[in-house]
């Protein structure tokens, strides 16, 4: 096997505590909404990516004890023996890529609601959780023994379980962290006051975890290297306690202060951010130390490890988004690194309670029921024509290319990515092009594709082709009327200058007073709010919901999206909606009582709903529709409007499915079912 000598650093082993990781490609723990809930699914993800040549793969968040449940989301549990059988399988399916496999032994504190097991919650004091009208219950000193036994019980099980790596986790603001922050933490016993009293728990944590499995396991643990903020771990005593526990675990693994930050998008974090804030950690320890950063970059994760910053490449979304990232550098095929664009998508669908997903890697999460490698197809042939250049297209004619097919793909513009090559021009979303550019870059080595751009074709050109199959990939556009979630009919009373953001995309800036209404609530409506404000006009942002892009709380982009809005001199308007339009006035009606008012505004862009650009489609299937067995079909956003991640596993699904039965459900159904 080619091994490319330039990335050979990233490559060397290196040994943590009792262990040996085989390279300096950690996967960090993050959640997938598979947890306890589908054990199969999650073991197979995890094993591509050992597959893939992570040296490290750990769990997500795994609980302790059925007092720490967070409910609906999909956490993972090692509570008892049942536990103990689904870890094995992951750890077993990394252990056989050579991989070692860490567990993240979590208990959630206040921060969670017990909704499954009705327990209370514990605390270092009596608090209110995250999103429930509960308050924990404030921890005796009994309380504190039993965590502690119930600790090193899951340690226990872990090693049994065949973990390598099992970590002691004090931060994001759960049940140790509370004991380590200043303001949470109001104790009068040995646990409270002082910074080596308000460490005690870690440290007992730390210590007795290494009593109980070190022999054979590293112990690893998460925290934050530049503190929580002065309320809670000021950056100084962060300093001061990795001085005092610097040896205690093998491996510190090191976060930001900012769990938005840490899990910041592109469109608000570049890679490498951390940086500064991560690198006195390593001297200071004398301990390896791995941290994330989203990298892609081979050469930035080369620098992290050769000036002495990191030892290990920690990565969580770079590994969802190319579980073989480290086989390709190793190999020196960097043009084949599927790069993560820092959308979020993969934690948004944790926080729907659906299992991770992935807008660049369309196989992520499909690994065990649909039994797709993020590497490799089954052959196939025929002749392909793909309309339509978009996410969908060009991830069908890629991975269609890849099978074997001839592929045709055109489309109408003179440039391909459709949808990303146009948002990609918006405030901040200039990583989506990586979208495009990773399949144009695999599409242009492939002799079987063909692309032709700028060729608008009708229903009559597509039938003159005469190619096997077709896949219709038109996209959809940005309705013009005002239909959406809250207009259930288009809008009868619109006058005036109205624009839709595929005007705004194409070039359209409106100078008058602008008022952006969203009813679509993601990124959408407050990119083209601050686009149109950057570009001078003062801009008013309406929506039904209470927040600026209210979606993209399930991205962690919502905070700095509004804050964002506000610094850039936009004026939110929150639960109205627009209700006419007379070119110089628009009339609000409020959501909740239907009272009117009145902004000036000579422009109204709406953000509403799309509408899909299927008459070819309809007119190539004729009345009856898309019937079994047809061999045209349509994909993506033609299909079903929705967010690029969608459009793109659409495009891969039926690439995959094409030459036999097409549109099948997943062939297997992760599930409990009753003995
Ligand atoms: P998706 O997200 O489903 O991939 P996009 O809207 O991003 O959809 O892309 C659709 C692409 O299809 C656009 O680039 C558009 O130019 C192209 N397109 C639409 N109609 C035609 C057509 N009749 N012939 C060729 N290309 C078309
Ligand atoms: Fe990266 Fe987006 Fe994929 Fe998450 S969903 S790994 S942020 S490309």
């Amino acid at each position: 096997m080619r091994i490319d000598s330039r990335y050979a650093p990233l490559f060397e082993p290196l040994r943590i505590g009792p262990v040996t990781t085989p390279n300096r490609f950690y996967q960090v723990p993050h959640c997938t909404g598979m947890g306890h809930a589908l054990p199969k699914t999650l073991a197979a993800m995890r094993a591509i990516k050992a597959e893939g040549g992570w040296g490290v793969v750990c769990t997500e968040y795994c609980s302790i004890h059925a007092s720490s449940d967070d409910h609906p989301f999909p956490f993972a549990s090692n509570w008892d023996d049942g536990d103990l059988v689904n870890l094995s399988a992951m750890a077993d399916a990394v252990h056989a890529h050579g991989a070692l496999a860490g567990i993240e032994l979590w208990h959630g504190g206040s921060y969670v609601a017990n909704l499954a097991t009705r327990l209370p919650t514990l605390g270092v004091r009596s608090m209110l959780g995250r999103t429930d009208p509960f308050q924990s219950q404030r921890m005796d000193r009994a309380d504190i023994r039993r965590l502690k036994r119930w600790h090193r019980e899951a340690a226990l099980r872990a090693r049994a379980a065949g973990f390598d790596i099992i970590y002691v986790y004090p931060t994001h603001g759960y049940l140790v962290a509370e004991f380590l922050s200043r303001s949470m933490n109001d104790r009068a016993d040995e646990y409270g006051g002082s910074l080596e009293n308000r460490a005690r728990l870690f440290r007992e944590l730390l210590e007795e975890t290494k009593d109980a499995v070190g022999d054979r396991c590293a112990i690893a643990t998460r925290f934050s290297a530049s503190g929580h903020g002065d309320e809670h771990v000021s950056g100084d005593e962060a300093h001061d306690l990795l001085g005092m526990l610097g040896s205690l675990p093998d491996l510190w693994d090191l976060v930001v202060a900012d769990y938005e930050e840490e899990m910041g998008s592109s469109r608000f974090v570049k890679e490498a951010a951390f940086e500064s804030r991560v690198q006195h950690a390593r001297a200071l320890t004398g301990r390896p130390v791995v941290s994330v950063g989203r990298f892609t970059s081979p050469d930035t994760m080369l620098r992290q490890v050769a000036r002495g910053t990191l030892d290990l490449i920690g990565a969580a979304r770079p590994s969802i988004a190319d579980p073989f990232l480290p086989t390709k550098i190793r190999e020196g095929r960097l043009d084949d690194i599927r790069e993560c664009i820092g959308c979020n998508i993969c934690y948004a669908y944790n926080f729907r309670g659906a299992a991770l997903r992935c807008t660049q890697n369309p196989t992520m999460g499909e690994e065990w029921r649909s039994g797709w490698h993020p590497e490799r197809v089954a052959p196939g042939r025929g002749s392909v024509l793909v309309v339509g250049a978009g996410p969908a297209g060009l991830e069908a004619a890629h991975v269609l290319g890849k099978r074997g097919f001839t592929v045709t793909l055109t489309d109408a513009e003179r440039a391909p990515g459709g949808r990303v090559t146009r948002e990609s021009q918006l405030p901040g979303l200039a990583e989506w092009a990586r979208v495009r550019d990773y399949r144009t870059g695999q599409l242009n080595r492939m002799a079987n594709v063909a692309l032709y751009l700028g060729n608008r074709l009708t229903a009559a050109d597509v039938r003159e082709f005469g190619a096997d199959y077709v896949l219709i990939a038109t996209g959809a556009r940005w309705r013009r009327d005002g239909l959406g979630r809250w207009h259930a009919v288009p809008m009868p009373a619109l006058t005036g200058q109205i624009l839709t953001p595929d005007d705004i995309m194409g070039g359209a800036r409106p100078q008058g007073p602008v008022l952006v209404f969203d009813n679509d609530d993601y990124y959408m409506g407050p990119v083209i709010a601050l686009l149109l404000a950057r570009n001078g006009a003062r801009v008013c942002y309406v929506t039904t919901e209470g927040k600026a892009g209210s979606w993209s709380t399930h991205t962690a982009e919502q905070l700095r999206t509004q804050r964002e809005l506000l610094e850039s001199g936009v004026e939110i308007v929150v639960n109205q909606a627009v209700e006419r339009f007379d070119g110089s006035k628009v009339t609000l009606g409020c959501v909740y009582t239907g009272r009117e008012t009145v902004r000036e505004a000579t422009s109204v862009v709406l953000v509403t709903s799309r509408e899909p650009e299927d008459a070819i489609f309809r007119e190539l299937v004729g009345a009856q529709g898309e019937v079994d067995g047809s061999t045209v079909v349509r994909i993506g956003d033609c299909r079903q409007p929705a967010i690029i991640a969608a459009a793109v596993y659409s495009g891969h699904k039926v690439a995959r499915e094409l030459g036999g039965e097409l549109h099948v459900v997943p062939r297997a159904r992760d599930r409990v079912i009753m003995g």
